[in-house]
């Protein structure tokens, strides 16, 4: 039976050190590798109703499992003045996730609040959110009044049977359709629908899939299967590469490679030669797009971490809960993404035999983190 190695010590999350100049944010801080700080995704919960077997197996997160006291969350006040602070900074996109955020009491409150704050040229901030549909037929109406502007959801097979063996809680798929369905209807649109694929486990539901979500307004994303956190026992052999996902659909539905939207998008875009729609595939594995990764994480405690495969994060909650001043917590801010050299998925690509299970046990959990 697999360890259990989910904890994280306080000793890996320090509080930044406040510079002695404090700073004013021009906008275009950027880090060692000169990637500027565009995206913020914020984890409003660690908990979650499914237990993916990517992602948050049931062997680990059973009864006992420890989540956060609800007090050790940042408030929805908290989460709002960091935001502030990041968007001087040069965010324009927030994307809320968890664990499952729908499952966060009041969100609709925390995406209001949000859905206030302007970009720094005084622009719509692009604020969205990741989901596993379980409460979107209920929510859609409500996010969607509270400011949402867009939404992804995650959905891994489109037969029951194999679907309920990766969420494992026994969620049927007609749920999530319902709530895919009750999203677009009122308007939380473009909806990207992401399917992780893991060989052996739901592949065989790539074509379904693509045959499934042809012809609608919906944009499917297959994604590759990640090494993320310690938990879920990652394993080379069971990536299925995009490019053999590629292959596959384009056997039988012939596919044509589409121009990036914005540099640094992380889905390769190909559309069906016949006009009828477009997928992405998502290569973290593959083709990793370190490169352009403009992505900070704000853990549900309030700890930033500048890679999705870090051992520690920083804790700015800290800095808040200690009465540090905005021009504090933001010179702070600056002066860790300035250090940020993270490559994780790069390096792998150059030495993917090298990563050793020791090197894996202290990366953080995707429940926690967030996607
Ligand atoms: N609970 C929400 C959901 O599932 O959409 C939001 C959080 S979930 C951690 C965010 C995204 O991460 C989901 O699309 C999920 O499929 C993806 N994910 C989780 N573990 C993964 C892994 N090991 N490899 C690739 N994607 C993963
Ligand atoms: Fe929950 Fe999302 Fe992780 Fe699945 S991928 S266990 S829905 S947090
Ligand atoms: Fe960004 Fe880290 Fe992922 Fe590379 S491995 S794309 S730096 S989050």
């Amino acid at each position: 039976m697999a360890e259990k190695i989910i904890i994280l010590s306080d000793s890996r999350s320090p509080a930044p050190a406040i510079p002695a100049l404090l700073e004013t944010p021009t906008g275009s801080v950027r880090d060692q590798l000169a990637r500027p700080l565009h995206d913020l995704r914020i984890s409003v919960t660690d908990r979650c109703n499914f237990r993916c077997v990517y992602c948050m197996p049931k062997a680990l997160f059973d009864k006992d499992y420890q989540y956060l006291p609800h007090d050790s969350l940042l408030s929805f006040e908290e989460i709002t003045r960091l935001a502030q602070l990041f968007i001087a900074h040069g965010v324009e996109k927030i994307r809320l996730t968890g664990g499952e955020p729908l499952l966060r009491k009041n969100i609709e409150k925390l995406v209001g609040m949000l859905s206030e704050l302007k970009t720094r040229d005084g622009g719509r901030l692009d604020l969205t959110l990741t989901t596993n549909a379980s409460l979107l037929a209920k929510k859609a109406q409500s996010l969607k009044d509270a400011g949402l502007q867009r939404i992804t959801v995650s959905l891994d097979a489109l037969d029951d049977a194999v679907f309920k063996r990766m969420n494992d809680v026994d969620f049927a798929v007609d749920d999530v359709l319902r709530g895919i369905d009750m999203a677009h209807q009122v308007g939380l649109g473009p909806i990207k629908i992401n399917m992780v694929v893991k060989a052996g486990m739901n592949d065989q539901e790539i074509l379904p899939m693509a045959r499934h979500f042809r012809h609608t307004p919906y944009i499917l994303r297959f994604i590759e299967y990640m090494d993320v956190g310690a938990s879920n026992g990652w394993n080379l052999a069971e990536v299925i590469p995009s490019a053999e996902i590629v292959r596959r659909i384009g056997a039988e539905l012939p596919l044509l490679p589409l121009q990036a939207n914005y540099p640094g998008e992380t889905a390769a875009r190909w559309r069906y030669a016949d006009g009828a729609g477009e997928i992405g595939l998502i290569s973290s594995v593959t083709e990793a797009f370190c490169h352009d990764c403009t992505r900070a994480r704000l853990s549900t405690e309030g700890k930033l971490f500048t890679c999705l495969f870090a051992t520690g994060g920083h804790d700015l909650r800290a800095l808040l809960r200690a009465g540090r001043s905005d021009a504090e917590i933001s010179s702070a801010v600056a002066q860790l993404w300035r250090a940020r050299g993270d490559r994780y998925s790069e390096l792998r690509t150059i030495n993917t035999s090298g990563i050793e299970r020791s090197s894996r046990a202290n990366k953080v959990e995707m429940s926690y983190i967030g996607g």
